[in-house]
Formats: C-alpha cells, structure tokens, sequence
C-alpha cells in the first residue's frame, strides 16, 4: 500500500512506538507519591519538556489530552465568554465548528464566521470588521487546513485580536510537525495540536495555555485535578511518551524533513499534470503546507476514482467523520461547486514518504482517473 494519506493519521514513528512499549513497563501511577509513580511523573514530565521544546514554550503551558478535538473543545469552552462573541471561520475542523455553534447556539448573532476566498486564505479585511463590530471574546482560527493545507497568517490576527482585547486560539493540528512554530514568536493564546498528525500516538493531544494570558479556569473533565486541575483523570503515560518521542524525533528533523517533503509534493503535482488532461490544484500555491495536495479531476468521482486503486491511500474531499459522507464544506467555502468538490482527492505526504511512492501514485490516479471518466462517459 502506499500510504498518502498522512492528515487523516501519520505513521508512527519508530521513536514514538519504542517509548510507548517502554512506558507500558512502568507500574506506577504519575500522581502516587512513592517511587515507582514518581518514575512515571517523570516520564510524564520529560514527555511534557520535549513538546515544549517542539513549540519553544514553557513545559508547564502544556495540557496533556485525549486529542486535538479534546484540546479544541476545551480552549474554546474555557476562552469563550458568555455574552461575548465568538469569531472563526467556515473552513475550520468540525471539532472548532461544532464547538463554535454549540457554545453560541442559544445566543443568535453571537458567532461570527469568517469567509474565505477562492485560495482558501481567510480574509482579514472581515477579521478587522468583525473586530471593530463590538464585543469579541474569543478569534480562534486555525493554523493550517486539514483539507487543503491552506495556511493562515496568525502573526496578524494576533495583533488585531488582542487590540481589541479578544483571546487568540489556533488549532495547530496539522502545522505541529509540519512547519515550525515558534510560541516566544507568534503570541497565541491558546493552540491546539494532536500526537497521531506527526507520527505519535492516537488518542493523545496537548492544549497550549500561554501562562501570562488571562484564560478563565474552566475544565472540561472534573476529577482528580490532573494537570493542574485543567484535565481530570490518571495520566496517559504511554501515550504521553509517545507524542513526547515524536515531537523529539520531529525536532531534529523537521526543517530537512519539510524541504524533502516540499519537493516530493511538487513532484506529485507535476506528474499528475503530465497525465492526466483536467485537474486543478486547490487552495493557495504558496501559503499551503509541504505536504498536502488537493486535487480535483472534474468528471471523475473521488470515491469512484479511490475503489478503482486501493493500494493508494488517499483520502476524498468529503468530510466523513462517521461514515456519513457529505460534500467539504472547505472546498464549498472556497467556492467549488458540489459536483467538483465531490471529485476532489487529498494527497498528504510525510516523513516516510519517497520518490518511488510518488511516481507510484501518479501513474495509478492517472489510470484510475481515465478508467472512471471512462465509464461516466459509457453511462451518458
Ligand atoms: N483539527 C484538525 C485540523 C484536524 O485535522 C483534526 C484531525 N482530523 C482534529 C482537529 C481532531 O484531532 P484528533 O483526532 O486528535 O481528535
């Protein structure tokens, strides 16, 4: 198989998974007080310094979670203030979306959702009208598209947001590990990044809380007070380990890993342009992560086109999060129609990717493309 479908899940790292075995070795639990727990807090704790690391921030400004939709819902309830608004986009993942609404649902008006235009570049203009409107709590917008790769440009927002005194939460999803961040930098409140997107565990996340920012303390998950009270229940060690190895193992590598992965990218995009007749790059060409590709083959149905080659994991362009497939309100957003959104693959390529399944994948969509298109033609 050759997997390209790394913004949906990445492998594991090789470090990732020797530190997760390794954890599941220790008996103790992180918050007991003799040794073999102590041991375990220290995992933890070594776990927690090499995100830190990954981000340049603070150890103790990281929130260990189940996930990055654990980590978008407890920013956005613990930043969103009642009676204040709400701004964010329509491109978002629906665990910032759903959230959004959710928290707004009984105050009409009080959810600004920002449009984007045809590149998938949310427009900024709009962010300062928005912002100059009235009483903003909260902007959170996220770093990059889990669809398109599309980029935000935070340093800006930040700026707008906080002159207007409003709370800045960025889900990082798919830019931690992919492209640097650095927090001492871009000075976002609140960021929300999941293990499995960068070759750690599933099912493990963390949520960036800048310590200096005044974010109301306000759990999601009460209990035992774990993580400083922000994150109830006995700590994920293994899992901990995990995402803590794969942000070591990404740190040393990330700016060769990003170039590799850049030009292996560009490589897709040229052989599917020399053929294949009829496709479109979506999203901006430049403000866009190394590793993504979205691509519509007019005429030929994502789903159609991925039953015709199965040992290429790609991912359509719906967002089917529980089997329900439906068109992606990204690609609607930026403005494609239903029928091309439909026939929209995602090609998102990571640290074990090569040339090889490169060229793979090209000659197999060109051969799926034309047999679909083929057999569409047959049936009009
Ligand atoms: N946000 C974005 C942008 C994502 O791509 C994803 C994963 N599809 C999530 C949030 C949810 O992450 P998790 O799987 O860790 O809950």
């Amino acid at each position: 198989v050759i997997y390209l479908d790394y913004n949906a899940t990445a492998p594991t790292r090789p470090e990732a998974l020797a530190a997760v075995v390794d954890a599941m070795h220790y008996v103790g639990n992180a918050s007991s007080i003799h040794l073999p727990g102590q041991s375990a807090a220290q995992r933890v704790d070594s776990a927690r310094r090499q995100v830190a690391e990954l981000l340049n921030c603070s150890p103790g400004e990281i929130i260990f979670t189940s996930g990055a939709t654990e980590a978008n819902n407890l920013a956005l309830r613990a930043a969103h203030s009642s009676g204040r608004r709400l701004v964010t986009s329509n491109v978002e993942h629906p665990a910032v979306l759903e959230t959004a609404r959710d928290l707004t649902a009984d105050q009409p008006g009080s959810l600004i959702l920002l449009e984007v235009d045809a590149d998938g570049l949310v427009d900024l203009a709009a962010l300062e009208n928005a912002l100059g409107h009235g009483d903003i709590g909260l902007v959170s917008l996220m770093a990059a598209n889990n669809e398109t790769g599309v980029l935000t440009d935070l340093a800006p927002v930040v700026t707008a947001a906080h002159a207007v005194g409003a709370l800045v939460h960025t889900d990082a999803t798919q830019m931690v590990g992919r492209l640097p961040i650095d927090l001492a930098d871009l000075d976002v409140d609140l960021l929300s990044l999941s293990a499995h997107k960068f070759g750690g565990p599933q099912g493990i996340g963390a949520l960036f809380v800048r310590r200096t920012a005044s974010i109301p303390f306000r759990p999601q998950v009460t209990g035992g007070g774990q993580e400083r009270g922000w994150r109830a229940g006995t700590l994920n060690v293994p899992g901990i380990a995990g995402v803590g190895a794969a942000a070591a193992a990404v740190h040393r590598s990330l700016a060769e890993e990003t170039a590799r992965i850049g030009r292996l990218r560009d490589l897709l995009e040229h052989a599917v342009s020399a053929s294949i007749d009829g496709y479109r790059v979506n999203g901006h060409r430049v403000a866009r992560l190394p590793g993504v590709s979205s691509i519509t083959f007019p005429g030929a149905p994502a789903d159609a086109v991925m039953a015709a080659m199965p040992h290429v994991a790609v991912s359509d362009g719906s967002a089917c999060a529980s089997g329900a497939p439906s068109p992606s309100h990204v690609l609607l957003a930026m403005g494609i129609n239903r029928h091309d959104a439909d026939c929209t693959l995602r090609f998102s390529l990571g640290y074990a990717t090569t040339e090889d399944h490169i060229m793979q994948a090209a000659d197999a969509t060109a051969h799926a493309v034309k047999l679909v298109r083929a057999s569409m033609d047959a049936c009009t």
